[in-house]
């Protein structure tokens, strides 16, 4: 084969394999983002659940304090009464102590009781904001996942097209070529790469002089020493 025809085909290539891991860069860059956009609505649901978990705490101490109060205010009542019929001074001692111990207590649970129903509307606040927050968040990033899954499709499907395109250029080609890009494509993501000021793109292996002129001529066959790609020029089209 004329090594100008052999060439033409390595630059086609090497046109494929560019578009090729551009696409795959993009399939990647949209499973990230699909992972971290998940990541992140997983980390505002468990906001959302530990503040939802906060109030509920809340509203159960409050009821078992509600609870307290009305068994102590029950057992205060019983010993005021019992005070009426009592004459024996050391009873009514122990009683009138019994009585300002609970009145005591009575007190503390209702100090308790005002500071948790203040603490507890800012808890049904923040849980009702970072519910909205959760929700909010699942549906924009739902929406994004949605373009991203057909774009992902997209892609996949321009990837097979292009792996195509690639397979039937190397059919083209002379066996041994055939077989060196085959060889070389099982390996590495690129087969046939150009070179940027005199290195290798592939491997940025700096190029001979001589090696450069003779890729940029087009006429013959040039491999990279250092990672044995086929190296070409640019496409002329
Ligand atoms: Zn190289």
């Amino acid at each position: 084969m004329d090594p100008k025809i052999l060439n033409n085909i390595l630059v086609e290539i090497a046109e494929f394999e560019e578009l090729l891991l551009r696409a795959n860069q993009e399939l990647k860059h949209n499973t990230d983002l699909t992972f971290s956009l998940e990541e992140l609505q997983s980390e505002y649901e468990a906001d959302a659940a530990e503040a939802a978990s906060l109030n509920q705490g809340a509203k159960v101490t409050l009821h078992s304090l509600e609870n307290e109060i009305t068994q102590v205010s029950e057992l205060l009542k019983v010993k005021e009464q019992m005070l009426v019929g009592l004459t024996d001074r050391r009873q009514v001692r122990a009683v009138n102590d019994e009585i300002s111990g609970l009145k005591l207590r009575l007190d503390r649970l209702e100090d308790e009781t005002i500071s948790l129903l203040d603490k507890q509307d800012l808890l049904k606040a923040e849980a009702t904001e970072s519910q909205c927050e959760s929700r909010a968040h699942g549906t924009k990033s739902l929406a994004r996942q949605e373009t991203m899954a057909s774009d992902s499709m997209a892609l996949t499907q321009k990837v097979k097209h292009i792996k195509d395109d690639v397979q039937r250029l190397i059919s083209m080609l002379p066996p041994v070529e055939g077989r060196a890009v085959g060889r070389l494509r099982e390996k590495l993501d690129q087969a046939v790469v150009h070179h940027h000021k005199g290195a290798c793109q592939g491997c940025f292996h700096q190029l001979p002089l001589q090696q450069g002129i003779a890729v940029d001529s087009g006429r013959t066959i040039v491999r990279c020493p250092s990672c044995m790609r086929f190296l070409v020029h640019r496409s002329w089209r």
